[in-house]
């Protein structure tokens, strides 16, 4: 729905800075526009969607306060909010459609405590660097994180991602109670405060902000281990895949990261070059320090080389393996050609090999595959991320009809809705959070299309 009157930016950024304290709005053209955007120009579609989409102000909140205050303001002037961690999102989560006011809560940075049982206690901007690094002082380390950690913050992980290094062993964000506890601000006339916990959390996890504003989040942790790196190379990439694939399924080893990158896609991690091995496929993983010389010696046994090795140091130095996984690899890929892109497809653990051959038949070079092995429910699935040679937004869809043709799931990163990114149920809790925590449908409006608010809310969902 288009704006109402009482939506225009001239008529409420005046009563927005006065009920705010000073310094706390952000009103020139080139930081909103910053904070505006995110990695969302990894898909040409987005691109062409979302260039154009920006808030007509910004907030950057140093406290719970401003938060409480934008929250206020928006209910009572009928005024859009978007929130903003890091703004690493690939999916123009935190991108605005009906512009209004980007909330920054990158400022709210704390990690309040790291428990004697294990868990971070975090303000939503907490970066999940910081967090593994205060937890591992303290013994512990994170579950799983995004290749994005150094940047990216504990609430845009919880709203906007899903799982990441560690996912191989202790599953995805929504699995084995890995978050514990939620504290939000709902937007409302009088903002309140809702804890979520146990299933719950369900209500505000890959909500992309549209359920209500974390303001404190509370992690599950794992002990820590002395991780080491290791790049294995195979000359085929069928025979890296399943050194891969034995490696992620059995349990007896330790295990961080589990990737697979068929040729030439290796070709693009170019600080790496002087020991990528040409024309080979590579697997890049993370074991615990005791296993590194026994995972060689399996390496060399299944017909593979040990191309580089790192064993564990603190703090990391130099190469980072992760830092070329997950969806860096697609960052890399797109330097080296801005026209790439890339899927999120999920393959059946007994259909891989056939799965990957048709989408080779029918698509050739134009999908290169990039696996990325997870546990999601506790199955070890051979997740993809698979880069693709973009040609046009048809040719694409036609990748995308035929992955689900055959079985492959595809939870879409070229969509900018909740629905139709992959992971949403029709009974979603997130729909009957929508309802209490935002009536109004004012947080990040767009983003849920199956949300229409009650008659005399309808202003701006
Ligand atoms: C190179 C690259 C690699 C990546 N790798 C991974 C990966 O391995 N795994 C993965 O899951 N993702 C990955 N991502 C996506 C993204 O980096 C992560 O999901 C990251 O955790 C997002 O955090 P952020 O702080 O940048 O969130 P933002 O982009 O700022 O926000 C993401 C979403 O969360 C909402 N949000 C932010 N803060 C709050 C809050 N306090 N309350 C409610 N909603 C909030 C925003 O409105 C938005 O909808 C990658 C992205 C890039 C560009």
């Amino acid at each position: 729905m288009p704006y109402t009157p009482q939506h225009r930016p001239s008529e409420w950024l005046p009563l927005l800075e006065k009920s705010l304290r000073p310094g706390r709005v952000v009103a020139a053209d080139a930081e909103v526009d910053r904070l505006s955007k995110d990695f969302y120009w990894y898909s040409p579609v987005l691109e062409r969607q979302l260039r154009e989409k920006r808030g007509d102000a910004a907030v950057q909140a140093r406290d719970v306060d401003d938060v409480r205050a934008v929250l206020r303001f928006a209910a009572r002037h009928g005024v859009p909010v978007t929130v903003r961690g890091a703004g690493t999102g690939n999916y123009g989560q935190c991108i605005p459609l009906r512009g209004g006011i980007l909330l920054d809560v990158g400022a709210l940075d704390r990690v309040l405590a790291v428990t004697a049982d294990g868990t971070a206690v975090c303000e939503p901007g907490a970066r999940l660097g910081t967090v593994e690094a205060t937890a591992r002082k303290e013994g512990w380390e994170l579950r799983c994180y995004p290749s994005t950690y150094q940047k990216a913050s504990v609430g845009g992980f919880l709203a906007g991602g899903s799982g990441g290094i560690g996912s191989i062993t202790h599953g995805v964000l929504r699995d084995n109670g890995t978050v514990r506890r939620i504290r939000l601000l709902t937007l409302e006339e009088e903002p309140r405060e809702v804890v979520l916990e146990g299933p719950d959390v369900l209500r505000a996890l890959h909500a992309w902000g549209t359920t209500g504003v974390m303001v404190e989040a509370t992690i599950a942790l794992a002990p820590k281990v002395d991780w080491a790196q290791v790049a294995v190379s195979f000359p085929r990439f069928d025979a890296c895949l399943d050194f891969a694939e034995r490696v992620a399924n059995d349990d007896g080893w330790r295990k961080r990261l589990v990737t697979a990158f068929e040729w030439p896609i290796p070709a693009w991690f170019t600080p790496l070059v002087k020991w990528v091995p040409q024309g080979e496929a590579l697997a890049f993983l993370e074991v615990a320090q005791e296993q590194l010389d026994a995972l060689g010696a399996a390496t060399v046994e299944a017909g593979g080389t040990v191309a580089f090795r790192a064993p564990f140091q603190e703090p990391r130095r130099g190469a980072q393996l992760s830092d070329y996984t997950w969806n860096h690899t697609t960052l890399w890929a797109k330097k080296a050609d801005p026209s790439i892109t890339y899927l999120q497809s999920g393959f059946t653990p007994s259909r891989v090999r056939e799965q990957i051959r048709s989408l080779k038949e029918r698509f050739g070079d134009e999908i290169l595959m990039h696996m990325e092995f997870l546990r999601s429910d506790g199955v070890v699935v051979p997740g993809a991320l698979p880069i693709v040679r973009f040609t046009t937004e048809a040719r694409l869809q036609e990748m995308i009809d035929h992955s689900l043709s055959i079985g492959v799931g595809i939870a879409n990163p070229h969509i900018n809705h909740l629905e139709g990114s992959g992971r949403w149920r029709p009974d979603d809790a997130k729909l009957v959070a929508k309802a209490e925590y935002d009536p109004r449908g004012l947080l990040n409006p767009g983003k849920m299309l199956g949300y229409q608010p009650r008659p005399e809310h309808a202003n701006a969902a």
